[in-house]
């Protein structure tokens, strides 16, 4: 899982959809697992697991990941 980069529902890339609007859902190995609000966000749990954490910016979470790969 690209964690940070795709929403964990739809599987859509922020990279290519840098202006979505994304949640922190959950966390995963100290990553934040996101989704779009609104349906993917309800899809994940995000009503009872959702933090009031913002997301990192894009750029900070493409930059992790590509550290990382
Ligand atoms: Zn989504």
């Amino acid at each position: 899982m690209v964690a940070g980069l795709v929403c964990i529902v739809c599987r859509t890339d922020y990279r290519r959809a840098p202006d979505a609007v994304t949640l922190v859902v959950a966390h995963h190995s100290g990553r934040q697992l996101l989704a779009c609000e609104g349906v993917c966000a309800r899809m994940a749990g995000g009503a009872v697991h959702s933090t009031d954490e913002p997301p990192l910016p894009l750029v900070e979470r493409v930059h992790r990941y590509e550290a990382e790969h």
